[in-house]
């Protein structure tokens, strides 16, 4: 069974909510935040690749492909949707200021990579890394985040840089020695080094996610993070908040 980083993270969200995308494939309400969240990513990824092959990159380049990547996006334009386009705009702007004088030159870009759990089973994690660079210790992984830097690293995002770790050591044979996440909202980044205690509870969580996954064990699991669940509106056992009251009621059971 294929299973990827976001797939298992949204089963340990709520397994209900894995049902609803996964299994009943029905498709997230549109985002703005995640479309420009998409676009901004899509965009450093072709000016990255630029660099990747040695070409000098300036700002006017870099907005040249935002400006290309809505000429070819079907659904997209900027009269519609002008907030999209002029936030996207102000991300790559700001990046560029931040760190246009040393853009750093990546080896690896939006690598694939498929990750065995156990040597005798048959679940694989799959997924993809944004960008890896190179360092005089190791390999450093880099994935980019349109929104801003929070205080700490969030579980869930160590969780994701130990899962693109376990995949360059095992299927690339390669050293990391630097886990980055980099906020583009005010363009600074979290590092730290690899974990190995962390790794290893990566591993196991991701077994017994898997085992859950193909025994169809998807039983909701109800609580204040429905707030932020894209099915909430279309789940019988979401739960609300009586703001008033300052209690917590189920809608279904
Ligand atoms: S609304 Fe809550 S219980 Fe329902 S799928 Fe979402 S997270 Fe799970």
């Amino acid at each position: 069974m294929r299973l990827s980083f976001t797939k298992l993270a949204l089963y340990e969200f709520c397994p209900y909510a894995y049902r609803f995308r996964y299994v009943e494939r029905i498709p997230i309400p549109f985002s703005p935040r995640l479309t420009v969240g998409a676009i901004v990513h899509s965009v450093l990824h072709r000016a990255f690749a630029r660099l990747c092959d040695g070409v000098r990159l300036t700002r006017a380049d870099l907005h040249e492909l935002h400006a290309a990547y809505w000429r070819e996006a079907p659904r997209l334009n900027r009269e519609r949707f002008p907030d999209i386009w002029e936030r996207g705009h102000e991300l790559l702007d700001g990046f560029w200021s931040a760190r246009g004088h040393a853009p750093g030159r990546p080896v690896m870009l939006e690598r694939r990579f498929r990750l065995r759990l156990r040597s005798d089973d048959a679940y694989t994690v799959e997924g993809v890394i944004d960008r890896v660079d190179q360092r005089s210790d190791g390999l450093e992984v880099i994935d980019y985040k349109s929104g801003s830097r929070p205080t700490e690293l969030p579980g869930r995002l160590r969780t994701q840089l130990h899962t693109y770790a376990l995949a360059l050591e095992r299927g690339f044979n390669s050293a990391v020695s630097r886990l980055t996440v980099y906020y583009l909202t005010d363009n600074q980044g979290i590092s730290q080094s690899p974990d190995p205690a962390v790794a290893d509870d990566v591993l196991n969580r991701y077994q017994a996610l898997a085992e859950r996954v193909g025994a169809a064990d998807f039983k909701p699991t109800p609580g204040k993070h429905c707030r932020y669940c894209d099915y909430n509106d279309r789940c019988d056992f979401r739960w609300t908040e009586d703001a008033e009251e300052g209690r917590e009621t189920k809608t279904s059971s």
